[in-house]
């Protein structure tokens, strides 16, 4: 076997990662471990923690532990951990590059690509900022893949069936209306919530507790960091417990100091009552389930068989609002934790040309339509956003969809191109996850032709280009470069640090030390144009200075950038 390509499901709040060895899915296990709790952490020496470790920080040190960085992803926030700031790409790099550590330390070789799951209803900028993770681990994501997907190639059925995926795991909710047949897994619809999970089931009896903590004690609990990370721990082991039983008790002693007394937690909680503190959720998901279903032309009565996965498929009302809605019982054969991470090896193995029993063709579908706005009529009036969509959802795979727009008048040079996500008439209403300008255009008259592209790769990663017909003359887009992408410095950056985080040698690259050598630089000429500079313009500097020092020292490299940009603006001014 030359290379091997490892399947890794990133969840949000467990990952695994496997391989396809002799024809068959191994889950490399760590220190007799399958599962890796998706949580990351520095001890108390300074030290990386990831996994167990970090988890079991979690309560005595939430500020220096990060756990569900999955809901995060795509977007552009830092996270403080141990007064350090890190982008979410970043956190999940480092459960990435444990991982990879793990199955590297199992085969005995480095490992350099992986296909990594990501939920269905993930968007570009999710799927992008998970692909940017495995980059700044060091590995090549050659393929990303959605977990009901993932979860369906794990399942192994001999017949032609129509199989409903329900997948509800720590942070997201996904279904799939999934047909096999002939060792064909097809998707044909898909529908859910990037921020819906067991997570917010936590949530739910965190909620009761602290609001049962202020009837009790009169004491608004909410603010002791650590006596919420308790509670949030106590909440999901209720939960857990619920699962098995009707009744449990949420016990803490010592919970928090207050005025001299200690509070001592001790609360029941009934199924029943927690049930209906989530039975909205469940209902979003019985809904999502008839989405996906219309979605398919299939009705109730199409499908075979429901496949569970994801941890908080194990809540019992899930199970008997499925039974209910289908008169079938959900079946989970294949471990619900581990068949995605399953999946992503079984296509990780076909990539790479492994041999592999009942090897399945995969075909996959957009859970999202996209298109563009442009001025048309809507409700019987003129509107200048009408949307136009282009690409319609649960379409297969990769694909790509032309559409002719013309130049409003003569001469035109420009147009301004935007692009949105979802199916509401007025563009407005939808989301807009790109725009570009083309400039450059011929002269020609009003209505000259201009061609729409968009195509989908076999990612769900967007890209768009607008062609005048006449000229061929053309002007592109990836959308995810516009939303998350990493400047090249950055990622570099990004890769370093967490190389040192793991103690691995670093060959720090020119740029970066550059970026910090011209920012001493500008300091000191700063510090010298500071005798003559007004109250005013003094203040200003020093503050810049100080910025840019902290954000030395905190590794930020974009803060760094922007106050070197303001520095540089006062200097300026200063000796013009
Ligand atoms: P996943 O993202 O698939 O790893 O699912 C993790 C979620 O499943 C977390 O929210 C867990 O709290 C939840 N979970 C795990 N075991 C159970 C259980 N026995 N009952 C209810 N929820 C569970």
């Amino acid at each position: 076997m030359d290379e091997i390509i490892v399947g890794i499901d990133l969840g949000t709040t467990n990952s695994e990662i496997a391989i396809v060895e002799n024809g068959k899915v191994a889950i490399i296990e760590d220190s007799g471990r399958k599962i890796l709790p998706s949580f990351v952490g520095i001890s108390d020496n300074d030290e990386i923690l990831v996994g167990e470790s970090a988890k079991n920080q979690y309560i005595l040190y939430p500020e220096k532990t990060i756990k569900s960085i999955k809901r995060k992803m795509g977007e552009e926030d830092r996270i403080e951990m141990a007064e350090k700031f890190y982008t979410p790409q970043e956190i999940s790099a480092i459960i990435l590059k444990r991982l990879k550590n793990i199955a590297e330390n199992y085969i005995n070789k480095s490992i350099s690509k992986a296909v990594i799951t990501v939920p269905a209803y993930f968007s570009d900028a999710q799927r992008q900022a998970t692909r940017e993770a495995g980059e700044i681990a060091g590995l090549e994501v050659v393929r990303m893949i959605n977990e009901p997907t993932a979860a369906a190639l794990s399942y192994e059925t001999e017949n032609k069936k129509h199989i409903l995926v329900y997948d509800l795991g720590g942070g997201t909710f996904d279904v799939s209306i999934v047909n096999i047949e002939d060792g064909v897994v097809e998707v044909v619809a898909s529908h859910g919530n990037n921020k819906l999970g067991g997570d917010d089931f936590d949530q739910k009896i965190a909620d009761h507790i602290v609001e049962y903590i202020q009837n009790q004690f009169a004491v608004d609990i909410r603010k002791s960091r650590k006596a919420m990370a308790r509670i949030n721990r106590a909440a999901e082991t209720a939960k857990r417990m619920l699962s098995d039983q009707p009744f449990t008790i949420i016990e803490e002693e010592y919970l928090y100091e207050y005025k001299g007394k200690s509070i001592n937690l001790s609360l029941e909680l009934a199924r029943n009552d927690y049930e209906k503190m989530i039975v909205d959720y469940i209902d979003e998901t019985l809904e999502a389930v008839h989405v996906a279903l219309n979605g398919a032309g299939l009705t109730v009565a199409d499908i075979d068989e429901i496949l569970l996965v994801g941890g908080s498929t194990r809540t019992p009302i899930v199970s008997k609002r499925l039974y209910q809605e289908f008169q079938k019982q959900p079946r989970i054969e294949v471990d619900p934790d581990l068949c995605v991470a399953a999946g992503a090896a079984i296509q990780a193995a076909i990539i790479a040309g492994q041999e592999i029993s009942g090897s399945a063709v995969l075909v996959d579908i957009t859970p999202y339509t996209y298109g563009t706005s442009a001025v048309g009529e809507l409700n019987g009036e003129f509107y200048p956003c009408m949307y136009v969509p282009i690409i319609y959802k649960n379409s297969p795979l990769p694909l790509s969809k032309t559409e002719l727009f013309f130049t409003m008048v003569d001469n035109q040079k420009i147009i301004e191109i935007k692009i949105y996500q979802g199916e509401d008439k007025d563009a407005l209403n939808n989301i807009q996850i790109g725009e570009f300008i083309v400039e450059g255009l011929s002269e020609a008259p009003a209505n000259s032709p201009i061609l729409l592209k968009l195509e989908l790769d076999l990612n769900g990663i967007l890209s768009v280009s607008a062609i005048e017909k006449t000229t061929g003359f053309k002007k592109s887009i990836t959308i995810d470069n516009v939303i998350s992408r990493f400047e090249v410095d950055e990622m570099q950056h990004a890769k370093e640090r967490i190389q040192e985080i793991f103690g691995e040698k670093v060959e720090k690259t020119s740029e970066t030390d550059e970026i910090i050598n011209n920012a001493k630089i500008l300091i000191e000429k700063a510090e010298q144009l500071l005798d003559n500079a007004s109250t005013e313009d003094k203040e200003d500097i020093v503050d810049m200075i100080e910025a840019i020092n902290d954000a030395i020292s905190t590794d930020n490299l974009t803060v760094l950038n922007e106050s070197m940009g303001q520095l540089s603006d006062i200097i300026y001014y200063l000796e013009s």
